[in-house]
């Protein structure tokens, strides 16, 4: 099912330009947790203007602040990457693909967020490395 990218964009408060809403419409119709080069790969040749790598950035940094998608880390010091599942969920990362995939919240057993009281957890998500299943 496409996500109508123009509805969402204006349902956040989002002025509409012909570069956010291609943006917005990629990454409301993947799954795949592109990072900002690999949305600037897939949408580069959607518009009939040029589009700028700085655009591109700014872009998904005002879609972040703006709750259309989220940034999501998986590697420890590895680049953000866009995720337009902004539903609270972990990730699963098959390392002989490199994929990411959703887990949906629920599916892992709540963690202990008082950790002796010293830290005052106010989020967390985790990351899961391993080999995915083929779907049968
Ligand atoms: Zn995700």
């Amino acid at each position: 099912m496409l996500i109508a990218a123009d509805e969402m964009l204006i349902s956040r408060g989002v002025r509409l330009t012909p570069q956010r809403l291609v943006i917005a419409e990629y990454l409301l119709n993947t799954d795949c947790h592109p990072t900002a080069e690999q949305v600037f790969d897939a949408v580069a040749n959607a518009l009939p203007v040029q589009l700028s790598k700085a655009t591109v950035y700014n872009t998904l940094n005002m879609l972040v602040e703006a709750g259309v998608i989220q940034e999501v880390y998986t590697e420890p010091g590895g680049c953000a990457r866009y995720d337009a599942n902004t539903m609270r969920h972990h990730h699963f990362v098959d390392t002989s693909t490199g994929r990411i995939y959703d887990i949906p919240f629920e599916q892992v057993p709540t963690l202990e967020k008082s950790l002796d009281g010293k830290y005052k957890v106010k989020n967390y998500t985790v990351t899961f490395y391993g080999d995915r299943a083929e779907d049968s």
